[in-house]
């Protein structure tokens, strides 16, 4: 690199940095409006959020940032491709690209659009009134073909909208994937549908919040969640934000008639968090410092949450805990008995209540749509019946109205009709591929769990996942740490053995 280079790649991350606090404070106007503002300040808080979004968005689209890259390109080409530096130039291209791929003005047109659907949305679904939202829908799908081809010679029209969140991910990636997946899991839950059932009304009782609050953060402590670098607050629909490097903040919702509520949902983001906390200091404030996709960011909740947090091992070393916390509310209820309750599966309607089981078959029925609605094989007026067919041929449930049918998930309504689901089932995948390289690796993690130490699990997660942040994409991470492309094979496995030792044999 030569001394001009120096000062070009130099001021590349200084106008990157800008970039990075823009959205930082973009994120921190988002979580005070999720969190604690008067419900008065809204308008001027849409406001400002549009402003920061613009000011990035402009940044990001800088054609000097396109001067700099290409001065910068023969520096690149001499790189090895594998060094930081070529993975840091790369994925700066790639976000330069992607931004100014879209033309300002159609930008701008979507995105208001989404804005006034999930208006119309917001009043139509407590409604259960499909037909109000239906013309947003169909222009939806009109926008969502369009933001598709902007990005030329894709195998399948979904195959841009998924690369946004799942860089190097396909259609053709994923449509085997999910079959064979759709038809195991199909057949898993018909099994269990036989066999008697576990009770878990118990979970209820009345357990005040404040002592809720306080278990959830002492298990966010436990498995690493540092409180000086992050703290959690309540909202309605719980999220993991990040302002800095060193500021990464978890929300939680607390139901007192519900315990496994506040409780898993503290684990999952604490997930998130760990892992952005994770990410290498010499990273700070680049585009390197956020994680490698939105399915590997998934893994690690899903990891903390479910691998983790619903362990047997887990509440072999906290049940007393919990039950010390509660006495009067779990004084009948046994270890093995609240392990049952926690690891329930019950075909339901509503995918953000789904257990462990039935799960991906509710992602997997939203992408079969997407791609149904993007190929042009099924209209916006078609979608409610075909959502309720979908719902009885995979889960035997049909939803009774569109409410907590077709209209129950905000991302049809808040973005485009395709990208936005494969990630929950990618990261449920992934998270038993990287949790079984890492008992590979220690096998003494699972004794641990058992006595309430998290250290080995963390420190192998940071040293083969975290640190890296944006550094490899998620397929090259598979690869690095497990040896593997993506596999469903460890996360079949790890369901069959979980779940065939709570209802018995799943093979029928
Ligand atoms: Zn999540």
């Amino acid at each position: 690199m030569d001394a001009a280079q120096q000062t070009q790649w130099n001021e590349l991350k200084a106008r990157w940095r800008e970039i990075y606090d823009l959205t930082g404070a973009a994120a921190l106007l988002h979580w005070d409006q999720a969190t604690y503002m008067p419900p008065a300040g809204g308008a001027a808080r849409a406001r400002q959020s549009a402003l920061l979004e613009r000011l990035a968005h402009e940044r990001r689209t800088d054609p000097a940032i396109g001067r700099l890259l290409d001065g910068l390109e023969p520096w690149f080409a001499s790189l090895p491709p594998d060094s930081v530096e070529a993975a840091h130039y790369r994925k700066m291209r790639k976000v330069y690209e992607r931004a100014t791929r879209i033309p300002a003005a159609f930008a701008a047109q979507f995105t208001e659009h989404v804005a006034n659907t999930y208006m119309v949305w917001a009043e139509a679904r407590p409604a259960n009134d499909f037909k109000r939202v239906q013309p947003c829908l169909e222009q939806t799908l009109i926008l969502s073909r369009q933001m598709a081809e902007f990005f030329p010679g894709y195998a399948h029209i979904a195959d841009p909208l998924i690369d946004m969140a799942d860089e190097g991910i396909t259609v053709a990636t994923l449509r085997p994937l999910f079959e064979t997946l759709r038809r195991t899991l199909t057949s898993w839950v018909a099994v269990i549908a036989e066999r008697p059932q576990v009770d878990a009304a118990f979970l209820r009782r009345h357990y005040p919040k404040p002592q809720q609050l306080a278990f959830g953060e002492r298990i966010a402590a436990a498995f690493g969640y540092d409180f000086r670098r992050g703290r959690q607050d309540e909202t309605h629909h719980p999220f993991m934000t990040k302002f800095s490097h060193d500021d990464v903040r978890i929300t939680t919702r607390v139901d007192e008639h519900d315990l496994a509520n506040a409780l898993f949902s503290t684990m999952h983001e604490t997930g998130h968090a760990l892992y952005e906390l994770g990410i290498d200091d010499a990273y700070d404030a680049t585009v390197l410092d956020a994680g490698a996709s939105l399915g590997v960011h998934e893994s690690q909740s899903r990891l903390w949450e479910n691998l983790v947090g619903r362990s047997r091992r887990f509440w072999e070393h906290y049940y007393p805990a919990l039950r010390a916390t509660f006495p009067e509310q779990l004084a009948d209820v046994d270890l093995e008995t609240f392990y049952r309750a926690i690891n329930c599966v019950t075909p339901s309607l509503i995918r953000t209540e789904a257990d462990e089981v039935t799960y991906n078959l509710h992602v997997i029925i939203r992408f079969d749509l997407e791609l149904e609605l993007l190929e042009g094989r099924l209209s916006i007026a078609e979608l409610p019946e075909a959502w309720r067919a979908h719902y009885e041929e995979s889960l035997g449930v049909r939803p009774p109205d569109d409410r907590d049918g077709v209209m129950q998930d905000v991302h049809w309504f808040a973005g485009p009709l395709g990208g936005g689901f494969q990630s929950y089932a990618l990261g449920n995948i992934m998270a038993a591929q990287f949790y079984a390289a890492a008992l590979d690796a220690h096998p003494q993690i699972e004794a641990e769990i058992g006595q309430g130490c998290f250290t080995t699990l963390h420190a192998w997660l940071r040293e083969n996942l975290y640190r890296h942040g944006a550094r490899y994409t998620a397929d090259e991470l598979l690869r690095r740490v497990t040896g593997r492309p993506l596999t469903l094979e460890p996360y079949l496995s790890y369901l069959r053995t979980k779940y065939g030792e709570i209802y018995g044999s799943l093979e029928g």
